[in-house]
């Protein structure tokens, strides 16, 4: 028989792969590091999701009733690898608990870490309360709450969402565009319109990146049916009068000084690399990139492969990657491993 396939990390590349791998009768050990299965849209509480609209807990949560119910599948909560040894068909792995586990092939789903605000403190978050991130509001709306400034509960009037917050942001040691918060942003504001249709909502851009079919179900569809109102500005820092914050920076447009008055500030935070990418690297000997992301082989002929022979990668752990792709990520790293553990079996048997 052959060995399993060890998955580490519970996201929806994890879910995806676990799903795939079993359904070809493939048995898995699913390490997960907290006591739940689900990844950032199920941990960070995220509402619906672009772009089925699904709320996350639906959808990704379908996702792991189906892996936890599988009896090919092995899932450990709550633990991590702390040793991993060998060769492609024969690798044993130590987990934290010191019980050692063996498998044929594995494949990190470790996905990313959210850009701290924190490291961005001209614009305002843990300075002032009413300013939040993405992932709050998110969980104000998932949570049946509703958009509420968290200094006083009340119902904003005016809300201005800021992009490419620990992205795209060479200063803080970030270049890269997180590929999905300005689609996500859009979400939001159209979320915020529809609950709140007193409540103005404002997008400060450098550039707009809805990519693909994104441009017309959310660009625009925001502008026109949802009045959302879009300005390309440079923001400098984020201050109050007392009152009500400040958005202050330069139009690039009109090319002026702007300092508008807001109840709410909402940070579209970026997708940073696992805050555990140099542990896991150490670990299981494979490459990061030189943004601290999991080092892809070849981007066509091998998908999914590491630096290491026998050690696959899906998902954000590769760099910021929306659901959609992540699944399929753990789809394709899923087959990669399959054939491993299948020519293990053949080779033994020759
Ligand atoms: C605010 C926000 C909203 C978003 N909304 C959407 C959306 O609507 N639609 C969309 O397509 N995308 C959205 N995204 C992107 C989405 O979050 C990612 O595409 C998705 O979470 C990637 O899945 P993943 O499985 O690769 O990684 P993750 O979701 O990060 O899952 C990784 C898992 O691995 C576990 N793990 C990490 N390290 C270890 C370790 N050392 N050992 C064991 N386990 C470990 C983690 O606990 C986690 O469970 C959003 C992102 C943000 C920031
Ligand atoms: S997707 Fe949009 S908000 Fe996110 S980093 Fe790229 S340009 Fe900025």
């Amino acid at each position: 028989m052959n060995k399993p396939v060890l998955i580490v990390g519970g996201g929806p590349a994890g879910l995806s792969a676990a799903h795939a791998l079993a359904a070809a009768g493939q048995r898995v050990t699913l390490v997960e590091k907290v006591d739940r299965l689900g990844g950032a849209p199920i941990l960070s509480g995220y509402a619906k999701l672009v772009p089925s609209h699904e709320w996350a807990r639906d959808a990704i949560g379908g996702m792991v009733d189906r892996v936890v119910g599988n009896p090919l599948v092995d899932v450990r909560l709550g633990t991590t690898i702390d040793a991993f040894a060998g060769d492609p068909g024969r690798f044993s792995a130590r987990l934290k608990s010191g019980e050692t586990i063996e498998a044929g092939a594995t494949i990190l789903a470790t996905g990313f870490t959210h850009f701290d605000s924190v490291n961005k403190p001209e614009w305002g978050f843990g300075t002032y309360p009413d300013v939040v991130t993405t992932v709050q509001v998110e969980q104000m709306l998932s949570s049946g709450a509703g958009v509420r400034c968290p200094s006083d509960g009340r119902a904003p009037d005016r809300v201005a969402i800021l992009l490419c917050v620990g992205s795209r942001d060479r200063q803080i040691g970030r270049e890269w565009c997180s590929k999905i918060c300005c689609t996500v942003s859009a979400n939001i504001a159209m979320e915020i319109r529809e609950a709140l249709p007193k409540c103005n909502v404002y997008i400060y851009y450098m550039d707009i990146r809805t990519f693909g079919l994104y441009e017309g179900a959310y660009y625009w569809e925001s502008q026109e049916t949802h009045k959302v109102k879009y300005v390309k500005a440079r923001i400098a820092e984020v201050t109050s009068d007392g009152k009500r914050l400040l958005v202050k920076g330069e139009d690039t447009l009109v090319k002026r000084p702007i300092s508008i008055p807001f109840d709410m500030v909402v940070h579209a935070i970026g997708m940073d690399p696992n805050v555990d990418n140099m542990t896991l690297s150490a670990i299981f000997d494979v490459r990061l990139n030189k943004y601290g992301y999991v080092d892809k082989g070849s981007a066509y002929a091998s998908l999914g492969h590491t630096s290491r022979p026998g050690v696959f990668v899906a998902g954000a752990a590769t760099g910021p990657e929306t659901i959609d792709d992540s699944i399929a990520q753990g789809q394709a790293a899923a087959i990669a491993a399959l054939n491993l553990t299948n020519g293990a079996v053949r080779e033994a048997a020759e």
